[in-house]
């Protein structure tokens, strides 16, 4: 489907006032404007690093070389950048505070939609921006437990002894279960929804767009490359998130 950027835009703005129900899936491309680098993909950090140093097993078996680990990677791909909103989130949290948008669902870990003003952010792998504890659950900012981890307190403990882990969803973990039906729900309600930025090629992102376009949603792909989902989309935009929705909003 091929179509003049200025009339998709015009046709995305106009479902979206229409909408009782809209819905932003985001994904690694609305981060990457932030300079914060992809995990997956040609030059992502699994290139570079073994995913395997960060999986379920190696923290129960070695959660001191599991949080060493963690701290290079910090470091390494984190370290110069502190990384804040781009117009992307920013637009999205506008949409939501004027009422055109109901959550933002989000691959990425980054907590950036939060930080933005986003109020409804379904973090389907989690957040880097804080830890828990692997037994009681308790939560942290990451900086102090990352802190801790840099003074050699490795690992980190909570108070209760238990070992402090990032919270996200680690390689041999399953997403959690409230996040993934909320998003589903989500998804099923909306009478519009937007996947930006997202290859949506990874489990469950791909399913959502799916169970959106299946519940008659307006299903809009913004995206610089082809993902699976454009034949059934209504509208499919390959120009940067950045530019397209504060479009968006500018013309609502
Ligand atoms: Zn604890």
């Amino acid at each position: 489907m091929s179509e003049a950027y200025d009339d998709a835009v015009d046709a995305i703005t106009g479902a979206l006032r229409d909408a009782d129900t809209a819905v932003a899936l985001t994904g690694a491309g609305v981060s990457t404007a932030s300079g914060i680098p992809s995990f997956r993909g040609e030059d992502g950090i699994w290139e570079r690093r073994d995913p395997t140093d960060f999986h379920r097993r190696r923290l129960d078996a070695d959660p001191e070389g599991f949080w060493r680990d963690r701290l290079e990677l910090r470091a390494e791909f984190f370290g110069d950048v502190d990384p804040t909103p781009n117009a992307a989130h920013l637009a999205l949290a506008e949409l939501e505070s004027r009422g055109h948008l109901d959550a933002v669902v989000t691959q990425n870990v980054d907590g950036l939609h939060d930080e933005a003003g986003s109020e409804r952010v379904v973090e389907l792998h989690g957040t880097n921006r804080r830890v828990r504890c692997d037994d009681c659950g308790n939560r942290l900012p990451a900086d102090a437990a990352f802190e801790r981890a840099a003074d050699g307190d490795l690992p980190p403990r909570c108070a209760c002894g238990g070992i402090y882990r990032p919270d996200v969803v680690l390689f041999g973990e399953s997403l959690s279960d409230v996040a993934m039906s909320e998003a589903q729900r989500l998804a099923r309600d909306s009478d519009v929804f937007l996947a930006v930025g997202s290859s949506l090629s990874v489990r469950p992102a791909s399913l959502l767009p799916k169970i959106a376009a299946d519940s008659e949603a307006t299903l809009v792909v913004v995206n610089f490359e082809e993902t699976p989902r454009d034949s059934a989309a209504d509208h499919v935009i390959r120009a940067d998130v950045t530019d397209v929705l504060p479009a968006v909003v500018d013309r609502l």
